[in-house]
């Protein structure tokens, strides 16, 4: 491990367009359930079962009582020192870019600002009808959340399976990627096919790619470094080495 962090600090030193993308696992330590773990499940139902359109289309309510669920989890929850250290990292490279899976809002609560929320906000709804979109108050929600400017279903503002991502945020992101020189991928399993395109990308432009989850992903093949370890607990640690390498 120590030569892993020798290694990550020295392709740090040289960096000067580092990115990096996050995926459930780095909320795990503040207390959110990825969805591929053990406490994944809700009321017996699979992710997969209740972040669709269709799920949504046929029972509206039983969907957002799992995210206004989820969403309560969240609300309580608070960033860790790892998210701290993504915030921190925006300082001291010539240009960072941050494009998070997650939709609990944890990145900006910790300071990130160069940041790509590329699937959508659990804090966040979307009119089904008018398409208008409506930040959510901190409260519990009287469901199913209707729009407040037509009356009509609103629907969480996430990326669900099978929908298309916002065009924009994509390209932002493919256009950071291929000039990146290095770039980080945590706690991301790599079951959702568009992250793992991304650092594909980023790997072909010639990146340095870091894998830092406590298994193997997805990602892994493509990555230079494959360090075994958690986004709470080890990434500190390791931008703490990287902090006093560049200074
Ligand atoms: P996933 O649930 O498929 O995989 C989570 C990954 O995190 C696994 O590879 C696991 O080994 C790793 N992991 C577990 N504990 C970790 C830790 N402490 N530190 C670092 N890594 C750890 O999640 P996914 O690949 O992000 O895909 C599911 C999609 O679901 C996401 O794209 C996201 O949109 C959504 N999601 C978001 C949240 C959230 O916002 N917090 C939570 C669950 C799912």
């Amino acid at each position: 491990m120590e030569s892993l962090k020798k290694q990550i600090e020295y392709a740090a030193k040289k960096a000067r367009t580092v990115a990096v993308i996050t995926g459930a696992g780095m909320s795990k330590e503040s207390g959110i359930p990825t969805f591929r773990g053990p406490e994944g499940l809700w009321k017996n139902f699979r992710a997969e079962e209740l972040a669709t359109p269709e799920a949504f289309r046929k029972d509206p309510k039983l969907v957002w009582e799992w995210y206004e669920w989820r969403r309560q989890i969240v609300l309580k929850a608070e960033p860790h020192e790892g998210h701290k250290s993504l915030a921190e990292m925006e300082d001291y490279f010539d240009d960072f870019l941050l494009i998070t899976q997650n939709v609990d809002g944890l990145h900006p609560r910790a300071g990130s600002r160069q940041l790509i929320e590329i699937h959508g906000s659990i804090h966040r709804t979307r009119c089904n009808t008018c398409s208008h979109k409506m930040d959510l108050p901190p409260v519990a929600l009287e469901i199913p959340v209707k729009c407040e400017r037509c009356g009509e279903l609103s629907r969480p503002d996430v990326v669900w399976f099978g929908e298309s991502y916002d065009e924009e945020l994509l390209g932002r992101s493919l256009e950071f990627l291929s000039r990146a020189d290095m770039v980080w991928i945590i706690g991301s399993s790599g079951m959702v096919s568009v992250p793992v395109y991304l650092a594909a990308h980023a790997s072909k432009n010639g990146a340095f790619l870091v894998d830092l989850n406590p298994e193997e992903a997805e990602f892994s093949r493509y990555c230079d470094i494959n360090f075994r370890g958690t986004a709470g607990a080890d990434l500190p640690r390791i931008w703490s080495g990287i902090k006093e390498a560049l200074s």
